[in-house]
């Protein structure tokens, strides 16, 4: 059998409005393409019709090679991502969306540049305009300004999960087994050559964002959580700025001699110790995560069109 070229992972969560064009879409950008390639579908616990539909286009489809994993329930894109991985065949392994959001001429353009160029391993698109508020915008780039500083791990802001990988990228992210998968951490931290691509991102075909503020907010501590431990340390910080201020409060009581002060004081210290102990039971939180060693991903049913 030919062996295949090119793997397409599309994570989907409610996405039965998309999952169909999305396949004609790749037919038509690919419809050139010379090689063998193949879609995995990873239908990340839909409460919508979107298995129905997969199994649908697995039924339907005999000349490009589908695979769709139906997780037991919504595991997250990350675990989406992880499951693709495991089961793409793919000298090259691209993640795109399944809401058309990401053009599949961008495909073809990373591939094209890992064809040319051998040094290079993996090619992340990044939004060349960001169709979001300036203010999210701000919030991100400081995020990863931040946690860059605080692990030591380079992460470029801009770059999105849209991006292709060598085979030899694919397997390292499959040998790193943690539960608390944060994929640009991932992607960033286990080196490679990466270059990046400007891309278009186009508006939603159908179904709405799986985002909004509350759930980066989550995100963002995830990514900290996982990739640095230096809040463990802010206490440090914290006991040093509590001297300087009870040597400044002592000298303000004797002076002014009012008992306010002492209350804040006091105030100030409780909330301090507890943010401490909030921290580390958040890390310690993560580690009962990780010492449980659940699978990432439960798949109830794995479906191909392959018969051989
Ligand atoms: N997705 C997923 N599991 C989730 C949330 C999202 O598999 O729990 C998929 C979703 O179907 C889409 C991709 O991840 O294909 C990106 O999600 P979304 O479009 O909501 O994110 P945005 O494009 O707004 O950043
Ligand atoms: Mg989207």
């Amino acid at each position: 059998m030919m062996k295949i070229k090119h793997s397409l992972v599309v994570p989907c969560f409610n996405e039965e409005g998309n999952v169909e064009n999305f396949l004609r879409e790749i037919r038509e950008k690919f419809s050139n393409y010379p090689e063998r390639y193949e879609i995995i579908f990873v239908n990340d616990g839909s409460r919508d019709a979107t298995p129905k539909k997969l199994r649908q286009l697995v039924a339907d489809t005999d000349d490009i090679s589908i695979t769709v994993i139906n997780f037991s329930r919504n595991f997250g894109k990350e675990a989406a991502m992880y499951a693709g991985f495991t089961k793409a065949r793919g000298e090259y392994v691209t993640v795109i969306d399944a809401d058309l959001q990401q053009d599949p001429k961008y495909v073809l353009e990373m591939e094209a540049i890992l064809d040319e160029d051998s040094d290079c391993d993996m090619v992340a698109a990044y939004q060349a305009q960001r169709h979001e508020g300036k203010f999210i915008t701000f919030c991100k780039s400081s995020f990863y300004k931040v946690i860059t500083k605080m692990s030591g791990i380079d992460f470029v802001s801009d770059a999105s999960d849209f991006r292709t990988l060598r085979r030899s990228v694919v397997d390292t992210i499959l040998a790193l087994p943690e539960y608390h998968r944060f994929s640009k951490g991932i992607f960033s931290w286990v080196g490679y050559n990466t270059r990046t691509i400007p891309y278009e991102v186009r508006d939603r075909e159908s179904g709405e964002t799986k985002w909004n503020f509350k759930k980066l907010l989550r995100y963002a501590f995830e990514g900290i959580m996982a990739y640095t431990d230096a809040p463990l340390k802010l206490p440090f910080f914290f006991s040093a700025a509590m001297l300087i201020l009870a040597v400044v409060m002592l000298v303000l009581t004797f002076c002014l001699g009012s008992a306010w002060i002492i209350l804040a004081v006091a105030l100030a210290v409780g909330s301090i110790l507890s943010f401490s102990q909030g921290l580390l039971g958040a890390y310690v939180g993560k580690i009962h995560t990780e010492v449980k060693d659940r699978p990432i991903f439960i798949a109830k049913e794995i479906l191909t069109n392959e018969h051989d």
